[in-house]
């Protein structure tokens, strides 16, 4: 079964959408559509940035005595203005009724009432999606509802009626109603029976604890829990900008770097196949603070030194100067005429937290699975490198020009050889793969016979 090949995605939830921006990109961030949707602007993430939407319906439901405010037009419509402001979406989570006794207690429903309206939610999102000409596929995924074992295969059931295929169509199905009882031998045993089913799992709000115990019949899982944590921690970070830890990115790493022990799975470890950098902050940033040379020091403007890296200046000032670790300015040139004066940095400096940070986020490299000869669709050759199927969709445009392929009737299939190639060669954080097409977009949208080619 698929799930046995791959190592687990876990996603970091967080509150802040910056860190869309900050944090490292072999992170997958879990962000909620009740952060996004207040901000007028939104972080435009860097390529390769890879984060999943929650649908806040957990809150919605308990906040506003069982019901929604949030219509399916309105999210479906926020959900295509993230998908085309700060890139693509791996996966967005429906607006689904969870089943936890006290939320029945709201709403006066039944489980089976809450199915029905879950299921329902899917296929209104998915159908809205379209009509609403977003391009690319709706990137909302289903959600298996229920409270006892029997509950939730009633819904795989009523998903099917639907005409909804869970294990043929979809990279991610998640679970409902989880998170607030792990732990227990119950939900183990629900993990287990679904997987069995070949779904590919997304477990909700899943904590270390729970990640052990049945964390290998995951396909993904996301938490907020080093946040809930923090909140009761004092600053140990040595930042004085916060109080407490509960948003905190170093906290929440370092968090991450336990999930990740309590995720591994040698048997099956693919180490070799996606080689994750451990987010290691005072050791990779200590080394590049250190490297400053005695005497030859060279001042530059972050233009001037963008030019000579090889990066547009504004991609520098939007992605790299909030990054942890960034040099500071050493001081300032004035401007011929009047204008704010240039800040200067001390360019070795510069120079050494690239290096680290490149060595940071450098993308994993793929392997070739089986005969590079083979022609297979995006989806499969995605499958088989135990991706999610956007991970390689996105680079959609960049294949067809790269990669030999053909169509067969309204599929297209590619050379697996080339794609992998194609993936291996893209270039770290902050340089677009082709400086013609920064925008992540058109690829996605390429999806079918028909649509325009990008
Ligand atoms: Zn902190």
């Amino acid at each position: 079964m698929i799930y046995e090949e791959e190592e687990l995605n876990f996603y970091l939830g967080t509150h802040r959408e910056r860190w869309l921006i900050t944090a490292p990109l072999d992170v997958s961030l879990f962000i909620s559509h009740r952060v996004l949707a207040r901000r007028a602007t939104l972080p435009r993430a860097p390529l390769g940035r890879h984060y999943a939407i929650d649908s806040g319906a957990f809150t919605e439901l308990s906040l506003y005595g069982g019901e929604f405010r949030t219509s399916p037009e309105e999210y479906v419509r926020a959900l295509a203005r993230y998908d085309d402001e700060i890139g693509d979406i791996a996966w967005a989570a429906p607006q689904d009724w969870m089943c936890e006794p006290f939320i029945l207690a709201k709403t006066g429903l039944t489980v089976a009432e809450h199915q029905r309206r879950t299921v329902e939610n899917f296929v209104t999102l998915t159908a809205l999606w379209e009509e609403q000409g977003a391009p690319g596929d709706c990137p909302v995924m289903p959600v298996i509802q229920g409270w006892q074992l029997d509950d939730y295969l009633r819904c795989v059931e009523l998903y099917e009626q639907h005409g909804v295929r869970l294990a043929k169509d979809y990279p991610v199905v998640g679970v409902g109603s989880v998170c607030r009882r792990q732990g227990t031998a119950e939900i183990g045993e629900i993990f287990r029976t679904l997987a069995r089913l070949d779904l590919p799992l997304h477990g909700f709000g899943v904590k270390i604890a729970g990640l052990r115990q049945y964390g290998r019949w995951l396909t993904s899982a996301d938490s907020m829990a080093w946040s809930f944590q923090g909140r009761r921690t004092p600053t140990a970070c040595g930042s004085s900008t916060h109080k407490n830890e509960a948003n905190c990115q170093s906290f929440a790493l370092t968090w991450l770097q336990r999930v990740w022990k309590a995720a591994a799975r040698p048997q099956w470890d693919q180490r070799d196949l996606f080689e994750v950098p451990e987010p290691v902050e005072t050791e990779l940033y200590g080394a590049a603070a250190g490297s400053g040379t005695m005497g030859l020091v060279s001042l530059v403007t972050l233009g001037e030194w963008a030019a000579k890296v090889g990066r547009a200046e504004t991609a520098v000032r939007n992605h790299l100067t909030d990054a942890p670790g960034f040099p500071a300015p050493k001081g300032t040139r004035p401007r011929e005429g009047s204008g704010t004066p240039y800040e200067e940095y001390e360019e070795s400096e510069l120079d050494a937290w690239l290096k680290a940070w490149e060595t940071k986020h450098a993308p994993a490299r793929y392997e070739v699975p089986g005969d590079p000869g083979e022609y297979r669709t995006l989806g499969a050759i995605a499958k088989l490198l135990g991706v999610d199927g956007k991970t390689v969709t996105q680079y959609r445009a960049l294949l067809d020009q790269h990669a030999a392929h053909e169509d067969r009737g309204a599929r297209r299939f590619y050379r697996t050889g080339d794609v992998v190639e194609v993936l291996n060669s893209r270039k770290g954080f902050g340089v677009a793969l082709d400086p013609a097409r920064d925008r992540r977009r058109t690829a996605a949208a390429d999806d079918g016979p028909g649509a325009p080619s990008a």
